[in-house]
């Protein structure tokens, strides 16, 4: 068993979780403006995304529950990745006003990490954390 189509489901079912998890915590309101997102489908609110503050290249900030927030389209591809790098700058600033500095450190040490960790170690995070 194993292989890459096994860890291609597993990564896939990680990103889901990872994803829910945060949807949730957030209780659906974009974490910089405020605004309800939609719960399901075709349920009330704005369009939203699970934005990963310090980016998702390593697995230990990829799934890390920490490093997701939950942002409305606006201020997610017109804000914190705009290509307008003043406006990007802008929201990035507000985002960490709204995280505060304890979880903006924590997440540039984890950035700063290139530790290895197994889909193992990490499914057992997400598992402690439902
Ligand atoms: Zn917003």
């Amino acid at each position: 068993m194993g292989g890459k189509l096994t860890r291609n489901i597993t990564r896939r079912g990680l990103d889901d979780t990872w994803r829910d998890t945060i949807r949730r915590r957030d209780k659906f309101r974009c974490q910089i403006c405020g605004r309800g997102i939609k719960s399901t489908k075709g349920g009330k609110g704005a369009l939203g995304n699970v934005h990963h503050i310090v980016g998702k290249r390593s697995n230990a900030t990829r799934w890390d529950i920490q490093n997701g927030t939950l942002l409305c389209i606006g201020c997610h591809m017109g804000g914190v990745h705009s290509p307008d790098s003043i406006r990007s700058s802008d929201y990035i600033g507000r985002l960490r006003r709204v995280i505060g500095e304890d979880r903006w450190a924590y997440l540039e040490r984890l950035r700063a990490d290139t530790r290895k960790r197994s889909l193992a170690e990490i499914e057992e995070e997400l598992k402690r954390m439902k």
